[in-house]
């Protein structure tokens, strides 16, 4: 099967290339990032990358990220209709650029080529078990591209901490919320971000935390470094490690809301 967006229509799409160039010339000037040509591929499964949203999931703020309100019951009204009351930013969700800049592109403007790219999963696992608050750093991504080679152009970098069990499986500790209010989970370093940003050409990066922070970052630096380049990103990914470290195609199924600063996403792998 060839998945959608790979024909030759995006084969006219622009090069990126003068992009970079440009965009390291304005110092990561809030700009849109151009649609991009991309390579056929083909699958044999979905895997579902998307946690099941409900009250219960784990929020940043602490308070339920959806609240559903029956409207009509199938009972009384023939047919069955929730009012939804949604934040933004929980569940399995994409951060548009907006959402860490003054005018950088919300959901809805995001160009499609952008939301359908090759998936590079970054393993840390072992360090998170030592270090909750650990850091995805630039040896990581320099150890993946010595066992995988370069990262794929126009690609997701994603961060498999294991801590995407723990969302249904202990939540308390997904959040990792000490006495003092603080959090503790991995997240990217704001150093690699700015890497990638610098050195290879991503599209987006995702974590399987809540944050692309550290939970304990207080500056949020990552979504500073990374959000105004016009590059997106997405938390609280699921099932990583169901998906190889290279080879797969994510498909980022973010609902189109004008002006939304991002928003519950279904999220799929095609491997
Ligand atoms: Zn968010």
């Amino acid at each position: 099967m060839c998945v959608a967006g790979c024909e030759a229509r995006v084969r006219s799409a622009l090069s990126r290339r003068g992009f970079f160039k440009g965009a390291a010339a304005a110092g990561f000037a809030a700009t849109a990032v151009p649609a991009r040509a991309a390579e056929a591929r083909s699958f044999s499964k979905v895997v579902d990358l998307t946690h099941t949203m409900s009250p219960d999931f784990p929020t940043f703020m602490g308070k339920p990220g959806i609240e559903m309100e029956r409207e009509f019951d199938f009972k009384k009204d023939r047919f069955n209709l929730f009012w939804w009351h949604v934040v933004e930013h929980a569940g399995t969700h994409l951060d548009a650029p907006i959402h860490f800049s003054e005018a950088g592109l919300s959901t809805d403007q995001l160009p499609v080529e952008q939301l359908v790219v090759p998936l590079a999963v970054v393993n840390v696992v072992y360090q998170a078990e030592q270090e909750p608050d650990y850091g995805l750093s630039r040896e990581d991504l320099a150890k993946w591209e010595e066992k995988h080679g370069r990262l794929p152009a126009g690609c997701c970098v994603a961060l498999h901490s294991g801590w995407g069990e723990l969302a249904t499986a202990d939540p308390a500790r997904f959040a990792g919320r000490d006495v003092n209010g603080t959090f503790h989970f991995p997240g990217f370093s704001p150093e690699a971000a700015a890497w990638l940003l610098k050195e290879r050409d991503v599209a987006g990066i995702a974590v399987d935390t809540m944050s692309l922070d550290i939970g304990s970052s207080q500056e949020f630096k990552t979504h500073q470094v990374w959000l105004p380049s016009g590059r997106w990103g997405l938390e609280n990914v699921a099932n990583l490690d169901k998906v190889p470290e290279t080879g797969a195609t994510l498909v980022v199924g973010a609902a189109k809301v004008k002006d939304s600063t991002g928003g519950l996403a279904r999220v799929l792998a095609l491997v």
